[in-house]
C-alpha cells in the first residue's frame, strides 16, 4: 500500500476500533485489554542459534493482529501509544528492579541503563509505509519506562546491509537463511558497549529476525540482554 493510499485508509478507518471495528473509537476498551496481558516469555521452538530471551504481552492473532497491521500498514498513528505501552510492559521484567529513581523523575543513564534497539524495517517497506513503525514504538516505550523511573534509552543502531526477501510464507529455515548476515550496526553510530542492550520488535514468529539482530550487535561487542515484542505467534507462545 502506498503512503497516499495508507493516508486515505487512515481517514476511512480512524473512527473505528482497529481490533474489532467498534465505531467512534480508535481502540475500544476490550481490544485495549487484549494488549494488557501479563508479560510472558515466548521462546521460538526451536530457538534459532543466538536467540536472545524474548518476552511478549499478547498472542498474535485476531484483534491483536488487526491492531498491529492497522498501525504498521495502514498508518493508524493513534495506535502507537497503546502499542508502545504494551511493548514497555514486555520490557519491564528484563529491567533492574526496583526502578532507579522515583516515578515521574528522570531515569539515570549511569551504570547499566538499558539501551532499546529497534529492529529496522526493510528499507523499501519503511518507505512504502511512510514511517518507522517499530522505531516509534521503541522511542515511546523508552519514554514510558523513563517516566516510571527506569533508565532506558532508544537507539536506531541497526540497518540492512543487503537485499532480503519478504519473510511471509517462509518457514523457520527459510527465514534464517534469508536474514543470515543481513543486518549491521549503521555507519557512524557509536555502539554503547558499556551498557546492556535490549532488542525490540512488534511480533516474534520464528525468532530469525531477533537472532540476526542480536548477532549484528554482538559482532560489534555489544551485550544483548534480551528482547521484547508486543505479540508472539500462538504456535510458539508458552
Ligand atoms: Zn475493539
Amino acid at each position: 500500500m502506498s503512503f497516499i493510499s495508507s493516508a486515505v485508509a487512515e481517514l476511512l478507518f480512524r473512527d473505528r476500533c482497529a481490533g474489532c471495528g467498534a465505531s467512534r473509537v480508535a481502540l475500544c476498551p476490550g481490544c485495549r485489554e487484549r494488549l494488557a496481558g501479563e508479560p510472558f516469555r515466548c521462546p521460538p521452538r526451536p530457538p534459532p542459534p543466538g536467540m536472545p530471551p524474548v518476552w511478549a504481552v499478547a498472542r498474535y492473532g485476531g484483534a491483536v493482529r488487526a491492531i498491529v497491521l492497522a498501525y504498521k500498514e495502514r498508518g493508524r498513528h493513534a495506535l502507537a501509544p497503546p502499542l508502545a505501552w504494551a511493548l514497555a510492559r514486555a520490557i519491564t521484567p528484563q529491567l533492574p528492579t526496583p526502578p532507579r529513581v522515583p516515578p515521574g523523575g528522570r531515569g539515570s543513564m549511569e551504570g547499566g541503563a538499558m539501551v532499546l534497539v529497534s529492529v529496522p524495517s526493510r528499507p523499501w517497506v519503511g518507505m512504502r509505509r511512510g514511517h518507522d513503525a517499530v522505531g516509534r514504538l521503541g522511542r515511546e516505550a523508552a519514554r514510558i519506562l523513563t517516566a516510571s523511573g527506569h533508565a532506558a534509552e532508544h537507539r536506531r543502531l541497526l540497518g540492512y546491509s543487503r537485499f532480503v526477501a519478504d519473510q511471509a510464507g517462509l518457514g523457520a529455515a527459510g527465514r534464517a537463511a534469508n536474514l543470515s548476515g543481513a543486518l549491521r550496526v549503521r555507519t557512524g553510530r557509536s555502539p554503547p558497549r558499556d551498557r546492556p542492550v535490549l532488542l525490540v520488535d512488534d511480533v516474534v514468529t520464528t525468532g530469525a529476525t531477533l537472532a540476526e539482530a542480536a548477532r549484528a550487535l554482538r559482532a560489534q561487542g555489544l551485550r544483548v540482554h534480551g528482547s521484547a515484542v508486543v505479540a508472539a505467534t500462538p504456535r510458539i507462545a508458552v
